[in-house]
């Protein structure tokens, strides 16, 4: 916010040296244009001829003179001879001429003194005017452009209203996949835009505004681009965070702005993004309430009662955070409806993944499947990018169309980073391999995990040196059912990576790499304790998820339990992590041959699949009965 302050003020400044530098050009130019103007007064009569004031004299002298015309003002006189009557000739006066004036009279010469200034001269002025009339206005116009640049200081209440309007969208509900209860919801809405005599007729309310609740990427955005799709109407969009200005009363007027708008071109969609941003609690959060956001939030309030339920108008408005929104909007007659637009499931991705080939060219190799399969908790917005990504490859290794490595590539490049060089062979690469393989191991050979995908020592971007990769079961994802004996193998298979670099290296040559499998295990396992009653504290829970601090909210959360059982909590905490560690430590001092013999092929490989490191393993050991059907699960 500060840099951008920042800039926009230094970037005034140029502008104002840019169009001083450009107003001094342009009043370079008037006054010479003015040097030309005034100098030859009689330039556009070229019928003209001219005179000496001398020779003036002397055929006046000579009688050979008919009428003189004096024009005073411009020191010029106009003479006409007796012979030659149709031409006129000019003659430049001195200031004084007395002798004029009496030859004229001595002579019987028609002598006129004229005050009015010929048409030539009327022209001139009239140019000179004109060109007068075009510098003020030049001047206006770069006052004005300077005093918006500086920050709109002069005029921000007539603020320009920050809202994007398509007239089509272009989306439809076909573009859309993976939220089919959502779209079946929304439906609807197209019918009410379309048809609403079909509602209105039997005396049905018109819904004025849709609430569009769930994580970033889902489709949100997507989801009411494709109602105005449909529907054919305009599709008004405004961010809430663009609401909230510096000003006090931007906001408001905003908000009125985009009604009035929305008013002379319904029926339409009016679509507010990030709703919270605006439309937090009032009187709430770090530091009281925000002025400029309550009157905002007040308009926005006022403008939704304002208009009568079949207008025509639909708002709908998307925000991840529900449960930060002001009551009053939730109120009946405002956003009185709510629609869920969660992650999707298998059957979601597989859908997202077949919109977003449409356009793009894959080997017959590749499975939708098998990318859907891998890709738990990847949201729309997520595999969109995956594909692109695998696209983008693509074209860089100057292949046909996108294989499965590709996708592989672009989904480990998505979820965990880019991938760098490879490590040259040192103990630092070694130690990487153990650990890995530790980990890879203990998914192999323990009877709930999911089964390994890969295990690798390429490293990545962001500090990662080596991941081993599980296939994680769809079912329970999407579900969000683990179980007991799932998450306690879980713990077991994260803490592999230490329990190995113990077991080899020995306690004091253990590293910080296992910093982030430490946090993972601590995390599950308080979570078992506290929210699901999975330990001896029994079925209770003593947290409710995740109390994270955020602005809308009192922020000062209590904890619903006495010091002696948070004792007891962490007490519990600790007995999982240790279980967990003895167990993986059992596991891998009873299998340091076939750990040994990984670890070699690893670093000489640098990537070993699931498949080959099940069998390898299988030559030990017997597997359990998950990892035996997974090797087929994992072949499709
Ligand atoms: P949100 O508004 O929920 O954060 P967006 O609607 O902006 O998410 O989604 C961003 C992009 O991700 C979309 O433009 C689209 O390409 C892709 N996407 C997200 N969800 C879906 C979906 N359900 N079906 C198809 N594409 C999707
Ligand atoms: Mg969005
Ligand atoms: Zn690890």
């Amino acid at each position: 916010m500060k840099a951008f302050r920042k800039q926009t003020y230094s970037k005034s400044a140029t502008s104002n040296k840019m169009s001083s530098r450009h107003l001094w050009r342009i009043l370079g130019s008037w006054i010479i244009a003015q040097g030309v103007l005034l100098g030859n007064p009689a330039v556009a009569d070229t019928a003209e001829k001219t005179l000496s004031y001398s020779q003036l004299l002397q055929n006046m002298d000579d009688g050979e003179v008919e009428e003189i015309d004096a024009y005073p003002s411009q020191n010029i006189a106009k003479v006409t001879l007796k012979d030659d009557g149709e031409s006129i000739y000019t003659v430049n006066l001195f200031e004084y001429h007395p002798e004029l004036l009496e030859k004229a009279r001595a002579n019987n010469i028609d002598y006129e003194v004229k005050k009015a200034p010929d048409s030539s001269l009327a022209m001139g002025l009239m140019l000179n005017l004109l060109v007068i009339l075009a510098v003020i206005t030049l001047l206006l116009m770069l006052l004005r452009r300077t005093s918006q640049a500086q920050g709109n200081a002069l005029n921000f209440g007539k603020s320009k209203a920050r809202f994007q309007m398509e007239a089509k969208t272009g989306v439809l509900f076909d573009d859309v996949a993976g939220i089919e209860e959502a779209k079946e919801e929304l439906q609807e809405v197209v019918t009410f835009l379309k048809q609403p005599e079909r509602f209105t007729a039997i005396g049905a309310k018109i819904p004025k505004g849709v609430l569009l609740v769930g994580p970033p990427g889902t489709g949100k955005t997507l989801l009411a681009k494709a109602i105005a799709g449909e529907a054919g109407v305009p599709f008004f969009s405004i961010s809430g965070s663009e609401f909230v200005e510096m000003f006090v009363g931007v906001g408001a007027s905003r908000v009125r702005d985009l009604f009035r708008k929305a008013k002379e071109n319904a029926p339409c969609i009016i679509f507010i993004d990030e709703i919270d941003a605006v439309g937090r609690k009032r009187g709430a959060g770090i530091g009281g309430g925000n002025d400029e956001r309550e009157q905002t939030l007040n308009q926005l309030l006022t403008e939704m009662d304002g208009f009568e339920g079949n207008s025509g108008i639909i708002i709908i408005a998307a925000t991840n955070r529900p449960d930060v929104l002001d009551g009053a909007l939730l109120r009946p007659g405002r956003f009185d409806r709510q629609v869920t637009v969660d992650l999707p499931a298998y059957n979601g991705r597989l859908g997202i993944l077949e919109v977003h080939a449409r356009n793009k060219k894959l080997d017959p190799e590749v499975s939708l499947e098998r990318i859907a399969r891998r890709t738990p908790g990847f949201s729309g917005a997520d595999l969109a990018n995956m594909l692109n990504e695998a696209a983008i490859l693509t074209a860089r290794r100057r292949k046909e169309a996108i294989t499965p490595l590709e996708v592989d590539d672009a989904i480990d490049r998505v979820t965990i980073g880019l991938s760098l060089t490879p490590l040259l062979d040192s103990k630092k690469k070694r130690l990487i391999a153990f650990h890995e393989v530790g980990h890879a191991l203990l998914m192999t050979l323990l009877k709930h995990s999911d089964p390994l995908n890969k295990v690798t020592i390429i490293p990545r971007s962001g500090g990662v040196g080596g991941f081993a990769q599980q296939i994680f079961d769809e079912n329970m994802v999407d579900s969000g059912l683990y179980t007991r004996a799932w998450l306690m193998d879980r713990i077991t298979v994260t803490l592999g990576g230490r329990a190995v670099e113990e077991e080899v290296f020995g306690k004091a040559e253990v590293t910080m790499g296992a910093a982030n499998d430490l946090q993972v295990v601590s995390n599950l396992a308080r979570e078992m304790v506290t929210r699901y009653g999975m330990s001896d504290l029994g079925p209770v829970a003593l947290e409710s998820p995740s109390g994270e601090v955020f602005l809308g909210r009192s922020w000062q959360t209590q904890s619903e339990y006495s010091e002696e059982v948070a004792a007891k909590i962490d007490h519990q905490v600790r007995a999982i992590a240790f279980h967990c560690y003895e167990e993986a430590r059992k596991i891998i001092s009873e299998n340091r041959a076939v750990i040994d013999r990984l670890v070699d092929l690893l670093i000489e490989r640098e990537t070993i699949e699931g498949e080959e490191f099940r069998q390898i393993v299988a030559e030990y050991r017997q597997l359990p009965e998950k990892q035996l059907a997974s090797i087929n699960l994992a072949k499709n």
